[in-house]
């Protein structure tokens, strides 16, 4: 499988070169030259596989050329054994032909953990090969940071950087992030805001010297397509559960920066029968104003009750549009660029046709509380802020009650507790018995100043072979 940029000008490169680069040296992002089909029949033929068994079908055909198969079934064994439920993700009903599928019973307690678990083990693996180091530096404003710290806490080839803005993340998301214990991982709490922390970030990737040429920077956000492919698996994994191949299945997705959904279009592109996908967002509805206007404008960023969505920009449209503009790159490049300078429209059957593939819906933070507490009075189940807006989302697009209803469980509501206060709901979420000791942990993180020579020369005197 080679891998192509989807602005067109940058080499095609194989699955170990895609897992280690960030962007691609045109601005691109990468994706498969071409996807795998799977038939009915062998679609059909996975029910009552494990979720790591399931996971090898849906991924091997990405990494074949780049992982004997007997290593990827055991890197994925373990991956997936971390979880502390054994479907890995457990569909709940909430309602009549309506399920949550929850994808956090991960370390973290967010979808994340599906593709940072296996990236750091992925990583682990190619760079043991090519007797290499990577420096990974990412920004968090929560949910990230702590997946991709947990992802390499194993890692004997990966230095972990992680920059989150001083007290103003949760303290449950600081504490699942500095109480984890490994001398390759380094919290950074900068004097500065979200926005600050990755400004520094994006520098560092465009100009590494500060390194010296010993190590290179590699990625974890979800621009690195390895994210992406592992979130098609659990797609299947819901279907399949509920009477899929032979029944159509619809999902509603909680979306910030499109990687989660992308990944469900993926699936449908692989061969499952998807009915409806709902792209579900907060106030910072900048895909709800595109699907519904055919007007893509960035606007100033709202803080909400679901953080973890509070995005100006969705950087995996980029992909989406690649395959709207038939694989143009050119195209699209001249489109993103536009769109830097103001708002941009696509041509009228464009627009037709990706209407076609996703509905939409924007929540505010009212419906958010709401949804919560109707759910709780309903059933005594808690939903955490950014479910809430994937339920809500659903019940407004819905349109075939026959066709099961799915929406994906991206966090644990114990991540956050004072949102579902908020909503009136007297009981407090719970943390799970791994994380149970949180709060007596100890914990590790340096605070520096908003000034990028001082992060950097902090990460050239701390990684491990420095
Ligand atoms: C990251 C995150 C999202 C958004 O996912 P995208 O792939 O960026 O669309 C939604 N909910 C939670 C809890 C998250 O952590």
């Amino acid at each position: 499988m080679r891998y192509i940029s989807t602005r067109g000008a940058a080499p095609a490169l194989g699955f170990e070169d895609v897992l280690l680069t960030g962007l691609a040296t045109d601005g691109g992002l990468y994706v498969p030259e071409s996807l795998p089909h799977f038939t009915l029949e062998e679609i059909r033929s996975w029910r009552g596989l494990s979720y790591s068994e399931l996971a090898f079908n849906v991924m091997y055909p990405f990494v074949e050329d780049a992982i004997p198969a007997a290593d990827f079934r055991a890197m994925l064994d373990e991956t997936y054994d971390v979880f502390t439920h054994g479907a890995v993700a457990p569909l709940v009903q909430l309602d009549s032909n309506e399920w949550v599928l929850e994808l956090f019973r991960g370390p973290t307690l967010a979808f994340k953990d599906f593709a940072l678990q296996l990236l750091g083990r992925l990583l682990d693996y190619v760079l043991e090969r090519r007797n290499q180091h990577v420096v990974i530096m990412g920004a968090t404003s929560g949910d990230t940071g702590s997946a991709a710290i947990e992802g390499c806490r194993r890692c004997t080839h990966v230095d972990i950087f992680i920059l989150h803005p001083h007290e103003r993340v949760s303290e449950v998301q600081r504490r699942q992030m500095t109480t984890v214990k490994g001398d390759n991982i380094h919290n950074i709490a900068v004097r500065g805001n979200f926005d600050d922390c990755q400004r520094m970030v994006k520098a560092s990737f465009g100009d590494q010297s500060f390194l010296g040429g010993k190590t290179q920077l590699a990625a974890v956000n979800s621009i690195n397509w390895a994210r992406i492919m592992a979130q098609i698996v659990y797609y299947f994994h819901a279907s399949l559960a509920l009477g899929g191949p032979d029944r159509s299945v619809s999902f509603s997705v909680p979306t910030g920066n499109f990687g989660d959904i992308f990944a469900g279009y993926l699936a449908r592109q692989m061969g499952l029968p998807i009915n409806q996908l709902v792209i579900a967002t907060n106030r910072n509805d900048i895909l709800h104003r595109f699907m519904s206007g055919n007007r893509y404008e960035q606007k100033t960023l709202e803080h909400t009750l679901s953080p973890s969505m509070d995005i100006m920009v969705s950087s995996n449209f980029e992909r989406l549009l690649f395959d709207l503009y038939g694989r143009d790159g050119a195209a699209v490049k001249e489109l993103l660029e536009n769109a830097q300078k103001g708002p941009v429209s696509i041509d009228d059957y464009r627009w037709k046709h990706v209407r076609k593939l996703f509905d939409s819906a924007a929540v505010d933070d009212k419906a958010t509380s709401d949804t919560i507490r109707e759910i709780y009075q309903q059933n005594e189940y808690l939903l955490d802020p950014h479910t809430a807006i994937g339920v809500k989302a659903a019940r407004e697009c819905r349109r075939d009650r026959s066709v099961p209803m799915v929406t994906l469980g991206t966090a644990h509501p114990a991540k956050f507790p004072d949102a579902v206060k908020q909503s009136g709901v007297a009981v407090k979420p719970q943390l799970p018995g791994h994380l149970s000791d949180l709060f007596e942990r100890e914990e590790a993180f340096t605070v520096l100043d908003d000034d990028i020579a001082t992060v950097q020369q902090f990460i050239a005197e701390h990684w491990k072979h420095a």
